[in-house]
């Protein structure tokens, strides 16, 4: 797998059981899967030669991010390596542009959106449709917000050209919620639907997912699933697919970004359903048959925990364990800075408003902001 992160780490994890032997690229021997693996490279995958002395002998490789220059996968593949997801898959994560344009060419309903050259096309933007405010986003580099701006007229339009990447408009979508439909494909084209989840958003950063989504009609959340199978089916994807939705107050549903690789809407997976995202993202890059994705109890809850002004959770661990012995803690080996995603929690059961709060007091007292 390239890309030293948490997915990295936890897609380590799954491979544990099955004896897969894993072997990562990570930056540095700091980040948080090289901590975890033990046939590590320390490289830079933006380098061809790093890449492909990293790909000898590796019957499949993967990714924790898509980061790596799609110039770089199409010389691999012509090398004779196995890239799941491929390179034409992977473009469509890589480029907002080119994920926005194949699939409105698939008929796949998006919010409106084109790509803009300057503040002034910003404004033409907005008088194509109901006026300010428009979102506007870098087509490439951007997560958890950073590389998403919301502006309310020309002026402010003119920070995301300052990036030098093309820039994608959007329509403000006033919808109700969040949603994402995770699923997995593989090369034999098998896939699997899980259920579809509801993420909260706070700053940017999804900061609690619920699995199911509450209140979401079977007609919809049907509708969500075999979305997230077509796009899946369309674009040849391998492995694990997250469909991120708006669900509008008008109760249709807009798709808003793909993720090809085990996402943090997928996170519940590990403590609640049959077979966690990242075992069968490795099943599926592996062409193995895919594992069970039905979920294990009737609420699963995800709560990102983020770094607060205390270096060290692991003090916190006491009071958490004593308090809630159901709590599922997994923590990334990152160091503490405010607002950084470090781990998460996972809770379950069959009262929605409990498994909320036993993640909420757990995510609060491992980041310090509460202290009982
Ligand atoms: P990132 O790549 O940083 O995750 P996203 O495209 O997912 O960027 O956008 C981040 C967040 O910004 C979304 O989760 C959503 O809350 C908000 N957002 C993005 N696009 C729109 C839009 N067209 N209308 C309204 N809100 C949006």
């Amino acid at each position: 797998m390239v890309g030293g992160g948490q997915l990295a780490r936890m897609t380590h994890e799954a491979g544990i059981p099955l004896g897969i032997r894993f072997k990562l690229l990570s930056d540095t021997p700091q980040d948080s899967a090289a901590q975890a693996v033990s046939d590590v490279v320390i490289g830079d995958y933006r380098d061809l030669d790093t890449l492909r002395a990293f790909a000898q002998g590796c019957a499949v490789v993967t990714f924790d991010h898509e980061h790596v220059p799609a110039e770089h996968l199409r010389a691999l593949e012509a090398d004779g390596v196995v890239i799941r997801p491929g390179v034409e898959a992977l473009l469509h994560a890589q480029d907002k542009g080119v994920m926005r344009e194949r699939l409105r060419a698939a008929g796949v309903p998006c919010p409106r959106h084109r790509i803009v050259t300057d503040p002034t096309d910003v404004v033409r933007f907005a008088e194509e449709g109901d006026g300010f405010p428009v979102v506007l986003k870098t087509v490439r580099g951007g997560y958890d917000g950073k590389g998403v701006w919301v502006v309310r007229n020309a002026e402010q339009a003119a920070d995301p050209f300052r990036a030098g990447v093309p820039v994608l408009a959007e329509e403000m979508v006033d919808f109700s919620r969040e949603l994402a439909a995770n699923v997995v494909r593989s090369p034999h084209g098998q896939a699997v639907a899980y259920p579809v989840v509801e993420s909260i958003q706070v700053d940017g950063v999804c900061d609690t997912v619920i699995a199911p989504a509450p209140d979401l009609s079977g007609e919809l959340s049907a509708q969500a699933q075999e979305l997230a199978l077509r796009i899946a089916a369309e674009l040849g994807v391998i492995g694990h697919l997250a469909v991120e939705l708006f669900e509008t107050r008008d109760g249709r549903l807009l798709v808003n970004e793909l993720a090809m690789r085990p996402h943090n809407s997928g996170h519940w997976t590990q403590d609640g359903a049959v077979t966690s995202q990242f075992a069968n993202h490795l099943r599926a890059v592996l062409d193995l048959p895919l594992g069970d994705p039905r979920p294990r109890a009737p609420w699963t809850v995800m709560t990102n925990v983020l770094g607060g002004d205390f270096p060290d959770m692991y003090a916190a661990y006491l009071h958490c364990m004593a308090r809630d012995p159901g709590l599922k803690i997994h923590m990334y080996g990152k160091d503490v800075k405010p607002g950084r995603k470090v781990g998460h929690v996972n809770t379950y059961g069959d009262d929605l408003a409990d498994v909320r709060e036993r993640g909420r007091h757990a995510a609060d007292y491992l980041r310090g902001t509460i202290t009982e």
